[in-house]
């Protein structure tokens, strides 16, 4: 066992400060960090756990939320005014883990828990440049049907597993961080990176910086939306695919969207070409098929997952003729 120290922040300045040392980690509910702890993955010489700060769900007057980072996954998915007006997360949340998972997990756990690319989590033999930058990656010839087929690169073809950013990807919203320097907002969308030739990097996030909130803008549209996950199986999977979706229609016409996909790529994946094909568009079944299309259009098949990428279209359709209402 790796030896660490182990503290309690107080609150999100003492956070920081505390973990103003190398190979520190923030602890949440420890559901993805023990465990990579367990297999070595990781090895912090600190853990600052931060439970202890805010998770109070602020209802704010311009009908924004902000969620504090420590507030439990289930404790989002059942609130109230995330139910009634953001519906999306509560359903994208309780299609993730299992209760005693969600029970335990926190929002910010959840925003930068790690690939559950399985050669990642195999240090006994394994090629990963994400594990060891340099190394090679053993996903792009080997057992890749989980794997990406957007956004990815020869070094890594990972995919950001959590279901919560996916909606929180389409939902606009924007992260509230506190770092060494001070503190900055940064959108969801811009948070995660695509792997390139740094598959090691997750985030943008700089070494030591806290996420301390999410805030989700108003969205007046944001109840008339659906999450729905394709797995291997009903509980305890990961997506294979998943799409969110919130879709403002008036007499079959699309006057406003937001989409996003999960599964596919290193990061919760926006869709901007199809929300840019589809706004102020009739929402026929041709319309809703071309911007599916063209939103994959640039997906790149690994040897085991071509699948996916028919597999991202027809949800997508399928999602969006439910909300539309399914016009010829
Ligand atoms: C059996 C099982 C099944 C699962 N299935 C799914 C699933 O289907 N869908 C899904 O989305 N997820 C799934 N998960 C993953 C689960 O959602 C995550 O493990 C969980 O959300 C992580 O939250 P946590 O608070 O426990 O994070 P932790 O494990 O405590 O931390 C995760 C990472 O976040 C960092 N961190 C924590 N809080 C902060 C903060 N405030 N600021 C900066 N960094 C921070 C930690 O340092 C660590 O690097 C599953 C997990 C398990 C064990
Ligand atoms: S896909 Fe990424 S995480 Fe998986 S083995 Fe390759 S480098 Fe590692």
């Amino acid at each position: 066992m790796t030896p660490f120290t182990f503290t309690r922040a107080a609150d999100a300045f003492d956070a920081v400060q505390r973990a103003g040392q190398p190979e520190a980690r923030y602890l949440g509910g420890g559901t993805n960090l023990v465990d990579l702890m367990r297999e070595t993955i990781e090895r912090p010489q600190a853990l600052v756990d931060v439970t202890g700060l805010s998770r109070a769900i602020e209802e704010r007057p311009d009908g924004s939320l902000l969620i504090g980072a420590a507030a439990k996954n289930t404790a989002v998915a059942e609130h109230r005014a995330v139910r009634e007006r953001f519906p999306l997360l509560s359903r994208a949340i309780l299609a993730g883990a299992s209760a005693q998972v969600r029970n335990m997990a926190t929002v910010g756990g959840n925003v930068l828990q790690r690939t559950r690319c399985t050669y990642f989590y195999d240090d006994d033999g394994a090629r990963c440049n994400k594990r060891k930058p340099g190394q090679g990656c053993d996903a792009v010839d080997g057992f890749n049907r989980n794997h990406a087929i957007l956004g990815a690169s020869d070094a890594c073809v990972a995919t950001h597993p959590s279901d919560m950013c996916v909606a929180l990807a389409a939902l606009d919203a924007v992260v509230h961080l506190q770092g060494a320097q001070g503190t900055r907002t940064l959108r969801l969308t811009d948070l995660h990176r695509l792997p390139e030739d740094r598959p090691e990097l997750d985030t943008v996030l700089a070494p030591g910086e806290l996420i301390t909130a999410i805030e989700l803008p108003a969205l007046p549209f944001a109840r008339h939306a659906a999450y729905r996950k394709v797995r291997d199986r009903s509980s305890y999977a990961f997506a294979l695919v998943s799409v969110a979706a919130a879709v403002d229609v008036e007499d079959g016409v699309v006057r406003d969207l937001r989409l996003a996909l999960g599964g596919v790529a290193h990061k919760p994946w926006r869709a901007w070409i199809a929300e840019s094909m589809l706004k102020s568009q009739p929402a026929t079944a041709d319309n809703l098929r071309a911007a599916a299309r063209a939103e994959l259009a640039a997906a790149r098949p690994l040897s085991d997952n071509a699948f996916k990428i028919a597999l991202a279209e027809r949800t997508l359709v399928a999602v969006l003729e439910g909300l539309t209402g399914g016009q010829p």
